[in-house]
């Protein structure tokens, strides 16, 4: 069985919290690699302090997210990562969480804008639902593999789906922060069989389309 500390065997070599990113063969917790990288390119570092973001489901729930950034030199990516406890009953149906990002440059924008925009991009994107549940039927029992509990979930007309792979390195998307596997996408796609799908791919720090 792992053991916390084989767990977290990698550690900082400057503060020895659990390490995010190696660099050759030098390990950082995210905070000291940040500090670095904008040290080396002559930025200002924004303070060590943990945000949090709440923001609404369509369904009026607050949602808590954690912010983190990452520091790529001038550029910082900030993502705010919706907190999910590892006991939350909805991971049983695959929920994973969202996470939101945006990229800015350090050098024309301030941690207070940088945090302003990821809010504003957080709620316009957990905001938007891009399932939606109806109750299960018999026929559907058979016929679709992507289910919440007693309901059957389908794509809306629009909507966004962030590609990743899971745990198992397969790849899969996160939509509304539930996992899909490809047959469950196609799945929740199927109440739309005989239309056309038109798709669109954006970096996950871009700005939302128009309709979101
Ligand atoms: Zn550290």
């Amino acid at each position: 069985m792992e053991s916390n500390s084989s767990r977290y065997a990698n550690r900082c070599v400057v503060c020895g919290k659990p390490a995010r990113v190696n660099v050759g063969a030098s390990s950082y917790c995210l905070d000291c690699y940040n500090h670095l990288t904008d040290y080396l390119v002559g930025v200002e570092s924004p303070t060590n302090d943990s945000y949090s973001i709440l923001a609404l489901d369509p369904e009026g729930h607050t949602v808590e997210f954690a912010v983190e950034r990452f520091s790529f030199g001038v550029t910082s990516v900030w993502t705010a990562v919706e907190q999910v406890p590892d006991d939350d009953p909805r991971r049983s149906w695959g929920y994973v969480g969202r996470s939101v990002s945006v990229a800015v440059n350090a050098d024309w924008v301030s941690q207070e804008e940088a945090l302003d925009a990821l809010m504003v991009k957080t709620q316009r994107m957990v905001g938007h639902a891009s399932l939606r549940a109806t109750p299960l039927t018999t026929d559907q029992m058979r016929e679709t593999s992507v289910r919440r509990v007693d309901k059957v979930l389908y794509v809306k007309e629009t909507g966004v789906a962030r590609i990743e792979c899971d745990e198992d390195g397969r790849p899969s998307v996160v939509v509304d922060g539930q996992r899909l596997s490809p047959e469950q996408f196609v799945d929740a796609l199927s109440c739309y069989e005989g239309f056309d799908l038109y798709w669109q791919i954006r970096d996950a720090s871009d700005e939302p389309p128009e309709w979101l």
